[in-house]
């Protein structure tokens, strides 16, 4: 029987380090490990959580009452081919990267600044540098209690920093179509990409990347919210990044409460300021929502 662990915090699974306990979280490594992790919280009617890096996770300062799930091992790894690159769903953006670059395969260059992983990179649909999972992704296997099939990405309804997964649907395996490039060409463009992210965004804080989606407008998120005074505002432990406004940083001891309070500040004053209404790129998890 995979091993259990009761009261993990969500804390120690997020990158911005905040957040109660998980009723139960298990680390499958295998295929047969996840089946039988999504069985026992079918047996028991608990949803199913699946965190990869937790860079994109607010989780509620009660703790959230599911199966969380973290896929290691087998179920982390990666694996190139001609023009492909098959990564298990917890494999982590970097270490695909680097099996990219080793097999001379580009076009995954614009994640070397992401700090997530394949699964992640699917259900968030990822993106920067005008790409996104949508361009790279032929299909992903995901896995339910019920069974397993491999979506692609017009199945899993990729959009704008958007899928259709729901939890409790485990992205086990993404295959990439990538294209040949030499290794040395893909050192420089990752080299430039990672110089102009630390130059503008606080890569080396306790964040979870970007708070809001960009909105319909000439001024993205970050912009807005600078114009409108936010840099460096503070409530509890939680601060409006110095550095880009659409970020907020753990500045010590802050909570989920501390982080949603100065969402919601933020997007009161883009709705004053810009008539805006800032929807949430942050995933929320447990009984949390951004009060209106
Ligand atoms: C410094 C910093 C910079 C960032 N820059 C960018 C950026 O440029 N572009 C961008 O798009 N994002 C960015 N992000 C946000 C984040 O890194 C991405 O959204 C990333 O893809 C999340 O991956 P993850 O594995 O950490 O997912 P998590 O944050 O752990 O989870 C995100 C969602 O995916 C689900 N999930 C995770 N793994 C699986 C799986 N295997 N199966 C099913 N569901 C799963 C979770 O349940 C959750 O709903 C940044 C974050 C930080 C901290």
């Amino acid at each position: 029987m995979i091993e259990l662990q009761e009261g993990v915090p969500l804390a120690r699974l997020t990158t911005i380090g905040t957040g109660g306990p998980a009723t139960a979280f298990a680390k499958p490594s295998t295929l047969a490990d996840l089946e039988q992790a999504l069985a026992w919280a079918a047996e028991r009617d608990l949803a199913v959580v699946t965190v990869g890096l937790g860079s994109n996770l607010l989780g509620a300062d009660e703790g959230v009452d599911a199966l969380v799930l973290r896929l290691v091992g087998e179920l982390a790894t990666v694996e190139a081919g001609e023009g492909a690159l098959l990564a298990g769903g917890g494999a982590t953006n970097a270490v695909c990267l680097h099996a990219a670059r080793r097999a001379g395969l580009g076009g995954l260059e614009f994640a070397c600044a992401i700090p997530g992983t394949a699964g992640g990179g699917v259900w968030m649909n990822a993106g920067a540098y005008g790409s996104d999972w949508s361009e790279i992704l032929v299909r992903a296997r995901v896995v339910t209690a019920d069974g397993a099939g491999w979506l692609t990405p017009a199945e899993l309804g990729l959009s704008y920093r958007h899928s259709d997964l729901r939890h409790g649907q485990v992205v086990a395996a993404v295959e990439y179509r990538l294209e040949s490039r030499a290794p040395d060409e893909i050192k420089a463009i990752v080299g430039d990409l990672i110089a102009r992210r630390k130059a503008t965004q606080p890569t080396n804080k306790r964040t979870f990347g970007s708070v809001f989606k960009n909105p319909e407008h000439e001024l993205g998120a970050g912009r807005m919210l600078e114009t409108c005074g936010l840099k460096g505002h503070t409530i509890g432990g939680a601060m409006i990044s110095p550095l880009h406004a659409n970020f907020i940083e753990n500045a010590g001891g802050a909570t989920t409460a501390d982080a949603l309070a100065l969402m919601v500040e933020a997007r009161r004053r883009a709705r004053e300021q810009f008539g805006v209404e800032l929807r949430h790129e942050v995933e929320l998890i447990g009984e949390i929502e951004l009060p209106a």
